[in-house]
């Protein structure tokens, strides 16, 4: 693999291998981590998705229900079931799988979630507790960014990093943790009047867009390190990323590639804060 390329399969492992020992040492102290996850439809990616979650829980030791209920279940029985799963103490951790169908309110389904087991950083008490610098379950994807930089060795006090993109579950935290670690933090979006004269002074440029290949060479600083979040299919339905990486990859110092970037990182922060959780609970230190 090329050395600029920044490994998040390889970190990823790493990561998970630690958190495996955790898992075993938890188990010995008689805690066991669970993941309970709520799953309504038949969107193929949250299949997917929930599928590869359960997979990766199960490789280290967590425990994981999937709770799966057809599309035209009525919100009010998706209510009663993270009711049922706040008061469980076997439970440490919920997630519902998103996007939930149309006629359930996804906002209220998140806020009746215990923040306690929001493992999906996505509860308004954790997003507060987040801008206020207190302990929360941050959102899997910018917490593994977070990892993924620190792991690379990459500084980020007083650098300027830029977001592209601004959604709650990706642009915004991350320009969070990353104002949070000193950086000084520039967000771009859909109505920025030309991007570029933004992009090309990032040392450090994060990409949460969802448009294949948006960023060229052309956007980018020499030496930067540059984070692609992005997941697309391009022209020829091949997986690809926001970042036109055999274009950029001369000129930047660091970038993850799309696969095996910023991907595995997510899941892998989901079992992170899943063994958190437990810890929490138990008051394990
Ligand atoms: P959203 O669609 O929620 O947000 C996209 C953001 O990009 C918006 O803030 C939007 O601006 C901005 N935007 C759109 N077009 C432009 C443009 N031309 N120039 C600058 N900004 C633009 O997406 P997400 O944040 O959920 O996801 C972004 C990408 O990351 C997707 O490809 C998604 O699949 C991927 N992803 C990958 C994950 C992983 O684990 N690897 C996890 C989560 C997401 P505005 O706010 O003005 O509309």
């Amino acid at each position: 693999m090329n050395t600029k390329l920044i490994d998040g399969k390889e970190i990823a492992k790493k990561k998970r291998s630690e958190m495996k020992s955790r898992v075993v040492e938890l188990k010995r102290l008689g805690v066991q981590p669970h993941l309970a996850v709520i799953l309504v439809g038949e969107d193929p990616a949250s299949k997917t998705y929930v599928k590869n979650k359960e997979k990766a829980c199960q490789e280290i030791g967590i425990l994981s229900n999937v709770f799966h209920y057809e599309t035209d279940t009525d919100e009010r029985t998706i209510l009663q079931k993270i009711e049922q799963l706040n008061s469980d103490p076997a439970i440490h951790g919920i997630l519902v799988q998103l996007p939930l169908p149309e006629h359930i309110d996804a906002k209220k389904i998140i806020r009746a979630i215990d923040p306690k087991k929001d493992v999906d950083g996505f509860h308004p008490i954790n997003i507060g507790k987040r801008i206020l610098g207190e302990k929360s379950f941050i959102p899997c994807t910018p917490l593994g960014i977070i990892v993924m930089l620190e792991e690379a060795g990459v500084s980020i006090s007083g650098k300027h990093a830029v977001v592209v993109g601004r959604s709650n579950i990706v642009g915004k935290p991350i320009g969070q943790l990353l104002l949070d670690k000193d950086a000084t933090v520039t967000y771009c979006h859909s109505k920025t009047k030309n991007l570029k004269e933004y992009t090309v002074q990032a040392d450090i440029l994060i990409v949460a867009v969802g448009k294949s290949r948006l960023i060229k060479a052309d956007d980018v600083k020499e030496g930067a390190v540059v984070i692609d979040v992005g997941m697309n299919r391009d022209e020829n339905g091949k997986l690809c990323g926001d970042v036109d990486t055999l274009e950029v990859l001369p000129k930047v110092s660091r970038i993850t590639p799309v696969p095996g970037g910023v991907g595995p990182m997510t899941i892998t922060m989901l079992l992170a804060n899943t063994i958190e959780a437990a810890k929490t609970v138990h008051k394990i230190g």
